[in-house]
């Protein structure tokens, strides 16, 4: 095999980063000249100007130039300022701003900015050293492994990183799909359905998969971006401060060093039942020794595990998944934060049954990224691997609602389109906007992007345009609108500046639709009633105008009080939605006379179509 057909696959994980190859079938990791195949996610750029310095050296500089060292830049990638949270910031230890576009940038000195994919291709640039001196030949082509939550602008920056690295990026793929991938090489035999459950340093995700004759098929995911060990950390931070009595707001290096002793006290309560953390002269001469047992680590950790929980349920129920117990043929643990023991109960009790541990939990990302590789590149023999989509894709349509055209969890690739038309009589254009999200009112979803089309005028109900949603293997979309009578075609591609994320976050967007999903149905029932009456209270008076004098006194003002109940259900306040709904009805049965005396005198037109 040529240097130009290798390709491997690359774990960019939030904490940790791995580089592998399938050789000889077999998935293997590549190690550095120190034997080391986890690269900490971590870059520092030397005050001097010389190159940047990734993983474990960047790592060790972190606590003494704080300022200069960039971990878990994984959390800004494709994010705009505005979509990140205080304490998402605050985990960075740099100072973040707004770059081009909004878009995050880290501000390393004040006149030298750099954009999150720049931070991440060193982490790239480095692994591909790595992969280069391991396998003692060029390496240009790789798969890289994302969370199943990223959306299109982080997926993009992604690849951006890979080729700001020299790399071509050949295939994004999610996580816990390589995880489960690397997993899966190993079951051989029947059909199964397997959930992967994955915790890793800052990302949450549970995928439910169905495996068949080689064959993967995601059925549902569901997960967190700002959920993992990291969280763990602070949490066991803030309580030794506590217990040392150092109420005073330790200073950046104390804070690193803190965080950092935290990691170490908790990775070594996974197999041991209690620690000594002892940091010497911390902050103003003043040290902290501390023991923590496994017992103290549980209490603080048992909210912030507890919150998996939720998401787990949430995809079983997707996948329509009753009994996970019996249902569920294996459940695989993934991430690092899967050692703790706390964390193997809590899954167990979940899915009613003890995880499969099989695979080292911080490798099988990387693992599985190189089986796709190896199957890319023709290393192993053909595997179908299906994904899906994390979210709901679909336009507003009229009256502010969410019209989805591809639900959640669809296979990808998918295709999928609809007809619209023009709600108003001679409308020139019609906007289309893009929208990703679970909630049924089109302002509450996240907003991809937008694009018009224009079409010629014309009576209400005259334009077709059709709209279709292209997702491809990397989980990129393209919307296409056309005007039929026409035939124009507008074509977003969903790049960068076509983006426009709103305030809502794709994390909390699932289980605000479960929140809400009482209110949002009954305000998708309002608008609709509404929009009913708003069709019906002016055809309706049209009619009247023209032919109300030929119907029966009493015919006639029977319709006028139903007219008139509808205008008052309609702008009471506050909604009273049966009362809106009997009034349409009322109206359209006062109506039914009427109607067919406008049919009779052919003005259906008049009334709107039938
Ligand atoms: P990511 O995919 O987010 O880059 P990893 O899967 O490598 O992360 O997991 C990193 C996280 O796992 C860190 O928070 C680290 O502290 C945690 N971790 C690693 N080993 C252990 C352990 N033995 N016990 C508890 N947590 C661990
Ligand atoms: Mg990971």
């Amino acid at each position: 095999m040529t240097s130009e057909d290798l390709i491997v696959g690359i774990d960019l994980g939030t904490t940790n980063s791995l580089v592998g190859v399938v050789e000889s079938g077999f998935p293997i990791l590549l190690a550095d000249e120190n034997g080391r195949r986890i690269v900490p996610s971590v870059v520092h750029y030397p005050a001097d100007g010389s190159p940047a310095l990734v993983g474990e050296p960047a790592q060790r500089r972190h606590a003494l130039a704080p300022d200069r060292t960039i971990a878990s830049v994984k959390r800004l990638m494709g994010r705009r300022i505005e979509e990140l949270s205080a304490t998402e910031k605050d985990a960075l230890d740099s100072t973040v701003v707004a770059g081009p576009g909004q878009w995050a940038e880290i501000a390393l000195e004040a006149n030298r900015h750099l954009r999150p994919e720049e931070v991440s291709a060193e982490i790239l640039r480095r692994l591909k050293a790595v992969a280069e001196a391991a396998l003692e030949q060029p390496v240009t082509r790789a798969v890289i492994t994302v969370p199943a939550y990223f959306n299109d602008a982080q997926r993009q920056a992604t690849v951006r990183a890979g080729e700001l690295a020299g790399l071509t990026v050949e295939r994004i793929v999610n996580e816990p799909t390589a995880a489960a991938l690397a997993y899966g090489l190993g079951h051989t035999g029947a059909s199964s359905r397997v959930a992967v459950y994955d915790f890793g340093g800052g990302t949450f995700d549970l995928s439910l998969l169905q495996i068949q004759d080689g064959v993967f098929t995601v059925i549902a995911t569901n997960g967190d971006t700002r959920l993992g060990g990291d969280d763990l950390d602070q949490a066991l931070a803030g309580w030794l401060l506590r217990q040392s009595g150092l109420t005073d707001a330790p200073g950046l290096t104390a804070q690193v060093r803190l965080l950092e002793a935290s990691r170490t006290a908790k990775e070594a309560l996974s197999s041991e039942d209690s620690t000594v953390v002892r940091l010497p002269f911390l902050e103003a001469g003043r040290s902290l020794e501390c023991t923590v047992t496994r017992a103290d680590f549980e209490t603080l950790a048992r909210p912030i595990v507890e919150r998996t929980r939720r998401h787990c349920l949430r995809a079983l129920s997707d996948a329509g998944i009753l009994d996970p117990a019996t249902e569920l043929d294996a459940v695989v643990l993934v991430g690092g934060s899967t050692r703790i023991p706390l964390v193997r109960r809590v899954v167990a009790e979940i899915f009613g049954q003890e995880p499969d541990t099989s695979q080292p939990p911080d490798e099988a990302v990387a693992l599985g990224a190189a089986v796709q590789a190896g199957i890319l590149c023709g290393r192993v023999r053909q595997v179908l691997l299906m994904d899906v989509t994390p979210l709901s894709l679909g336009i507003e349509t009229f009256g502010g609602l969410m019209n989805v055209i591809i639900p959640r969890n669809t296979t990808i690739p998918a295709k999928a389109g609809e007809m619209f038309t023009n709600a108003m009589t001679d409308q020139p254009a019609m906007l289309i906007r893009v929208l990703q999200g679970e909630r049924e009112l089109a302002k509450d979803n996240w907003e991809l992007g937008r694009l018009d089309i224009d079409f010629p005028p014309g009576p209400k109900g005259s334009a077709r345009v059709g709209v279709q949603f292209n997702i491809d293997a990397n989980g990129i979309l393209t919307v296409l609108a056309r005007d039929t009578a026409t035939m124009t075609d507008r074509i977003l591609e969903i790049r960068d500046a076509a983006v426009d994320v709103d305030d809502e976050r794709v994390e909390a967007m699932i289980a605000e639709s479960i929140d809400h999903a009482w209110e949002d149905m009954t305000e998708r029932q309002w608008t609709e009633a509404r929009l009913k009456s708003d069709e019906l209270i002016p055809a309706v008076r049209q009619a009247l105008d023209s032919i109300g004098l030929d119907l029966p006194a009493p015919e006639r003002d029977g319709i006028l009080t139903a007219l008139l109940a509808v205008e008052a259900a309609a702008a009471a306040e506050p909604h009273d939605l049966p009362r809106l709904k009997q009034a349409n009805q009322a109206l359209d049965e006062a109506t039914e006379g009427l109607a067919a005396r406008l049919v009779e005198k052919a003005l259906d037109d008049a009334f709107g179509g039938p």
